[in-house]
């Protein structure tokens, strides 16, 4: 059998060409041996066992094939939790940090405050404001019943269970419920947009991706309910497509938002709009 090396090699080797194959060849062998970065590095010439030769074979092959790493070991980190992904949700991506960054501008961490984060996923969104804002009440929803018991799990394995997730479209679980705070990052793809045949995105479900009108339908919905569930003073805060800035503040604007803005993501594109409704 291959030593953790060697191992590593071969499975270079197997997905050269890919996007980062060194970091796969690791990350998924830490995976399957469950441990970190430092054991493999200090027992590089431990041999694998005869089970854990043909498991990683199979697991550089969903590689080979494209699945997404996140799939493949099952959790990704964002803001520094660590988070259990499934294919039922979209893989949370570094730039919503900047979601979550602006988040935390808007509210106080008080027992009083109460914030929303709609087509919540694997949660991430939402844990992360709870890991920040212990005091306040976060809630979630999501459409798919799969996905609510993933953030559940999630809730619990990181011990944020003060955040509540519940099952519905939107805002839909909520009635008669009043937010300081709005936020979601939901599907904003044009399902004509020729990115979605290339990389992780062709393993995600569309329904957390896509969006009618030119990815703009779902946005378009939350904005024109939002005023009804914000408290006087409460924002909004979207994630959105990189061209989609004019067309989002546009919506908030008409929908009676005010001090309007957008922030960009990581990469200097346009990626957080947000309003609030004032008193
Ligand atoms: N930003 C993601 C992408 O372009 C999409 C996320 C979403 O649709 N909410 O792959």
């Amino acid at each position: 059998m291959p030593s953790i090396v060697e191992a590593q090699n071969w499975a270079k080797q197997q997905l050269a060409g890919g996007e980062s194959p060194k970091v796969d060849a690791k990350v998924i062998l830490q995976h399957l041996l469950q441990c970190n970065q430092t054991y493999l590095l200090t027992w590089p010439e431990k041999t694998l066992s005869n089970e854990q030769w043909s498991r990683y074979q199979e697991l550089i092959a969903k590689r080979v094939a494209g699945e997404p790493v996140a799939y493949i070991v099952g959790e990704r980190e964002f803001w520094s939790l660590s988070l259990k992904v499934s294919p039922a949700t979209l893989i949370p991506r570094p730039d919503t940090e900047v979601l979550v960054e602006q988040a935390l501008k808007k509210v106080l961490n008080q027992a009083d405050t109460h914030i929303v984060d709609l087509g919540t996923g694997t949660g991430a969104i939402a844990l992360a404001l709870a890991s920040e804002l212990p005091k306040a009440k976060v809630f979630a929803s999501d459409l798919r019943e799969d996905a609510v018991n993933l953030a559940q799990d999630n809730a619990q394995k990181l011990d944020l269970s003060q955040v509540q997730v519940k099952q519905g479209s939107w805002f839909e679980p909520f009635a008669e419920q009043q937010f300081d705070l709005v936020v979601s990052n939901p599907p904003y793809i044009d399902p004509e947009d020729p990115h979605l045949s290339q990389g992780d995105v062709r393993f995600e479900p569309s329904s957390a991706l896509t969006a009618e009108q030119h990815g703009l339908a779902d946005i378009e919905h939350i904005v024109s309910h939002a005023p009804s569930y914000l408290k006087a003073g409460g924002w909004l805060l979207l994630e959105h497509g990189f061209d989609q800035k004019e067309a989002v503040q546009g919506l908030l604007i008409a929908n009676g938002f005010a001090e309007v803005f957008t922030e960009q993501d990581y990469g200097g594109m346009d990626r957080v709009t947000g309003g609030c409704i004032k008193e």
